[in-house]
């Protein structure tokens, strides 16, 4: 075991975002370090092993889910832990963290217990990989159970890298901001058009619950909490999570994001359900600010 917390350091790290909305979410942060294979940590498991063997197979066949190292779920709904998966937790044995007060309802849903890890509330960091990835959590308000807003921090050769993580969140909360400051990346849910919400022919109850400070965050709160934590040249990559098929529109979250001082549309990206996105190279921004600091955007794509 000697040397083995040099050789834990990230040498390289990429996000793949494998599909986002109220159809399954699931994404892929992967981490290389030398003379170690690669491991890779899931957020949510909310679309199926089946669905996601057969998107791996089609954009990233490099990924094996034997190199599955940990699993992060953000709360115990059906779109963020699928049923499907608990013969493969059983068989693979990957951890899953989890805030303490999800622990019972994912178990029902698909986690056995000897597999659930806490996550702290509160801010203290939790190892998921030793050497490699800690995490701070808040819980957030949504539904009956909340949602946990995740700060990763990754050990890289380069120095710490931070990795905010804002899924079905009522509202931004003033300890969602404190714990996302600064991060360098931000995925954050961007889920719904206010006035497409309400002209929708959606049920009241629905509207209510959704934009009453339970539910989801509305495109122009997303950009409040991108906003209250941005400091300095971060966050440098933003991704958009879990838009609304009925109530959200692609182009108009893109315009949105194009007047503001986000990252630039390079790098600000607005995930899907059906397509999978990335793979992102989370430390390329940090070699090129070096080179040329203020970094702006490319123009040509979105
Ligand atoms: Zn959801």
């Amino acid at each position: 075991m000697t040397g083995e917390s040099r050789a834990g350091a990230v040498t390289d790290a990429r996000l793949r975002v494998m599909a986002s909305g109220s159809g399954g979410n699931l994404s892929i942060l992967t981490l290389e370090a030398r003379d170690l294979p690669p491991r890779h940590v899931c957020i949510d498991l909310g679309i199926g092993p089946r669905t996601l063997a057969r998107r791996l197979a089609e954009h990233a066949p490099e990924i094996r889910l034997e190199d599955v190292a940990a699993v992060l779920v953000t709360h115990p709904d059906g779109d963020h832990l699928r049923s499907t998966w608990r013969r493969t937790l059983e068989s693979n044995g990957w951890p899953v963290f989890a805030a303490p007060s999800h622990h019972a309802s994912l178990a029902t849903m698909a986690a056995p217990p000897r597999l659930l890890r806490p996550l702290a509330d509160g801010g203290r960091e939790v190892q998921i990989l030793p050497d490699a990835v800690g995490a701070s959590i808040v819980l957030a308000p949504h539904d009956d159970h909340g949602s946990t807003v995740i700060r990763l921090r990754v050990s890289t050769t380069r120095g710490d890298l931070h990795l905010g993580w804002v899924t079905d969140v009522g509202r931004p909360t003033e300890a969602m901001r404190s714990l996302l400051s600064g991060c360098e990346i931000l995925c954050v849910e961007s889920n719904y058009d206010a006035a497409m919400q309400a002209a929708s022919p959606r049920p009241a109850f629905l509207k209510a619950r959704i934009t009453g400070g339970h539910g989801h965050l509305s495109n122009t709160q997303a950009l409040d909490l991108v906003r209250s934590v941005a400091t300095g040249p971060n966050p440098n990559r933003l991704v958009l999570l879990h838009l609304s098929r009925e109530c959200n529109d692609t182009d108009l979250v893109r315009r949105l994001w194009a007047s503001e001082e986000s990252p630039g549309s390079d790098r600000t990206h607005v995930a899907e359900q059906e397509r999978p996105i990335g793979p992102f190279d989370l430390l390329d921004r940090s070699r090129r600010a070096a080179v040329e600091p203020g970094g702006r955007s490319v123009a040509g794509v979105g």
